[in-house]
Order: structure tokens, then sequence, then C-alpha cells
């Protein structure tokens, strides 16, 4: 409407915050989230499927806290139980039954959960896994894939790589580190295979086996491009792991959205460690590792052999908890496929504008999640998925049109639904992306 319309050009309380940000922070912001230049978008509260911004301004949101919220803002049965315990203590030295409770219902639900141990985000629990998967096999060595994203452990991190520049070869014994500064030796531990290239992978795996203590895998990975895995990729994965006794580790952390139990179970992967965060804390800070009972004896003193130091101030504070079992308790299987639903209705209906208009952008993703891509095929890898500087342009372009018409879409990233929206959303989201493609 037009008083919409008019405070989506002013934006001043937005520019004035912003002013004040670049004096305290680097870059002006905590975090990467600018959607729109030339200023981020402010938020003052949230609202289901909506965010509404300083300026008033109110906004679909398809970011969801990075696809964390699988509820949307201010879920009231999350609203209502964290409210309550408040007064009761946010966090204790001491034990609660609600690390208890949401300790049973994942690992009721996700099949490779058999022991958890909670921390406060999915950088923690990825490095945790990988600390695991070294006390157990007596390896330092990670086999990651390029471009993955997994939290900002050196070892998760190194040959993340940006650039063409910093690609190197497709398969790499050792990565760069990735990031100036990072010891050497980080990247020496870490070989990096290229995404569903079956026989290059199996190779450079094979290869340095003697050194690897896991196989550090996201099924789905977003960051690289919200990648389709080819099934016998994962096979091949696991078939390498076994034979020469190398670890799984799953990176659930942004996809365990993916169904009931899990992106593993949805795409055949049996993993012996997995990181887990982000939709499991209600919208609180948590992260997790999980696992096969055998492996997460690393974990505990009983087994004639010193624990793995695991600990943290706020893990598994109650409040996390709390939020995070109630917020899981209500993703049943029935919430799952509805929620999925949608997620299939707006890709096929965005591929559907694709066609109609011969357009050469494509749409990745699976259940509530979808990625756009200015090419006309899915990608297979990060290469593929890589954007050229003119891609980079028109994702840029994309955004912009979506955030004037009052749509958060990540930029170049992994979008999500919330079961806060309706098939009103699902449409919106459709017809702006056919308009964007008609005035391209
Ligand atoms: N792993 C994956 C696949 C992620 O997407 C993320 C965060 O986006 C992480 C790990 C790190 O989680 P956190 O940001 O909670 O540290």
């Amino acid at each position: 409407d037009a008083l919409q319309a008019e405070r989506m050009r002013d934006c001043s309380v937005s520019k004035r915050f912003y002013k004040r940000a670049r004096r305290v922070f680097p870059d002006g912001t905590t975090r990467v989230t600018v959607e729109a230049r030339p200023q981020p978008t402010y938020v003052a509260r949230g609202d289901g499927a909506y965010l509404i911004d300083v300026d008033g301004r109110r906004f679909l949101d398809l970011n969801n806290n990075f696809t964390t919220l699988i509820h949307g803002h201010g879920f009231v049965p999350v609203v209502k139980a964290v409210t309550a315990a408040l007064a009761g203590g946010t966090c204790f030295a001491n034990p609660t039954d609600s690390e208890i409770a949401l300790a049973e219902l994942l690992t009721g639900r996700i099949p490779a959960a058999e022991r958890i141990r909670f921390v406060n985000s999915g950088t923690e629990a990825v490095m945790f896994a990988i600390k695991a998967a070294r006390a157990f096999t007596g390896r330092p060595g990670v086999a990651r894939i390029e471009g993955a994203y997994h939290g900002a452990y050196d070892w998760a991190e190194a040959g993340q790589g940006n650039a063409p520049a910093t690609w190197g070869p497709a398969h790499r014994p050792s990565a760069r580190p990735a990031y100036r500064g990072t010891p050497k030796s980080v990247g020496d531990d870490v070989v990096i295979c290229r995404f569903n290239d079956v026989a290059g992978a199996e190779s450079a795996i094979s290869a340095a086996a003697d050194r690897l203590g896991c196989i550090l895998i996201d099924p789905m990975p977003s960051r690289a491009g919200l990648l389709h895995p080819d099934p016998g990729f994962l096979e091949m994965l696991m078939r390498v792991a076994r034979k020469f006794d190398i670890l799984i580790v799953a990176d659930e952390v942004l996809n365990l959205r993916q169904g009931f139990e899990g992106a593993c179970a949805r795409h055949g992967l049996a993993p012996d460690l997995i990181a887990l965060g982000k939709i499991i804390g209600g919208g609180f800070p948590i992260g997790a590792i999980a696992g096969r009972k055998e492996i997460m004896t690393v974990f505990s003193s009983l087994h004639g052999r010193p624990a793995l130091p695991q600990g943290g101030t706020f893990s598994a504070n109650p409040i996390s908890m709390i939020a995070g079992r109630v917020a899981m308790e209500a993703m049943t299987r029935a919430k799952f496929e509805e929620l999925d639903g949608f997620g299939e209705q707006l890709r096929q209906g965005m591929r559907a504008a694709i066609t109609r208009r011969n357009a050469a952008f494509c749409i990745s993703g699976e259940a509530s999640l979808f990625r756009i891509h200015p090419r006309p095929t899915i990608p297979v890898d990060f290469r593929q998925a890589y954007l050229s500087a003119e891609g980079a342009a028109t994702m840029q372009r994309l955004t912009a049109f979506f955030h004037e018409r009052a749509i958060l879409l990540p930029n170049a990233a992994a979008a999500c639904l919330s079961t806060a929206m309706t098939q009103g959303d699902i449409e919106k989201i459709v017809d702006t992306f056919d308009e964007f493609l008609d005035v391209l």
C-alpha cells in the first residue's frame, strides 16, 4: 500500500542505526545480513512469517535466522514455555529435566543419534564431532567437500575456498587454510573432495586414509549451492569409510529441517556422528553432537581412558532446552509433510515460471528449503554453483527486487519456509519471482 511504499523509500531509522553501527562494528555489522543495499534492514520485531523493521516496513521473512526458525517468529507455544521458565533461572551448572527431555526427543527421532551432548552453536557441534572422531580413531585428518560451510573451527573451514584463485586442483590431499595466519599444518590435515565426483573423491580419500579420522559431509551442502546428492556419491562415502575405518560425521546443523528423522535418513546416509544446531533450539542458541553409543563413549571417563573434555558455560541452558523441545514437539510427521508440501508447491511454481519464460535460472532444494541459481541446470558441485561477477550482480538485483516488494530473500544462499506461512505467502513468492523474470 501507499504507506508501505513511502516507508520503503525512506528507511531513515535504518540509515541512522547503520551510521551508529559503523562506529562500533567492523563493516558496521556483527553478521553479514545485508540483503539489500545501502544499509541493513534493522529489525524492530518479528511476527510469525513476518519481520517488522525499525522504519515500520513489514517483510515476509525467507531467511528465518539462517533457517533456524522453523515456526517463524514469536511461536506462541515457545513464548509461553520460555516465559514460564524465565523467573526460575536461566542457567545452572547443574543438570535439569529439560535437557533430558530434549535429548530423549532427538535420540528418539534421529536414527544414528543413540547418545547426545549439547553445546551452544553449530560451529561447536562440528568442532566436537571432529574431536570425537579423532579421539575414537586416533587419526587427526578430515576429508571435506569443497565450498561447503561447516562453521568456524579451523579444520572445518580449511579449503572452504571462496574464489576461483584459491581453488587449486579438484581433489587435494591437503587444503590451503581458509584464512591468512591460520597455521599451515591445519591444511595438512584436511583433504578436499568435489561433491558428486564419485571416482575423484574416492581416490583422494583412499590415498589419505591412514591419516583421516572422519569424512565431514552435509548431504545437501547449502553454501556450496544447496547441492543435490547423487545417491552413488553418498554410498561411495559410506563404502570407503567402512573400508578404512574412517568415521562419517554428518553436518545436519541446517538440514535437519529436511524431515522428521533429518536429512541423512532422507538421503540414505548412515553417519557415525552428527552435528546438530539451528531448529533444535526453538530460536535460542544451541548445538549438539550425537552419534553411535560406542563412539560417544569418547566423552566418558568410565571406559578406561580419559574423557575427551567437552563442557561449555552455557551448554544445555534450560531456556534453549525448553524452547527446543516445544518447537520440535510441534514438528510432528504430519507438520513436516504439510510444510514440505508448501516447499514443493513453491519450487514447482518457480520452475514453471522459468520454463514459461525460457529463463536461464534453476531452483535447487528439498523439503522447506530452496535456492535460486542464475544458470539453467542445478549445479552438481561448488564450482558450478559459484557465481561469476555477472551472476552475482543478477542475484543482487533479484534480492533487491524481492526487498522492494517486502520479501526478505537471502542473497545467493539457501532460503526457507516456516510453518507460520500461508498459501497466500507461497503464491506471493512465486508471483514475485515470475514478475522478476518478466522485467529481467
Ligand atoms: N554447519 C552448517 C551446515 C551451517 O549451515 C552452519 C551455520 O550456518 C554451521 C554449521 C554453524 O552453525 P552456527 O552458526 O550455529 O555456529
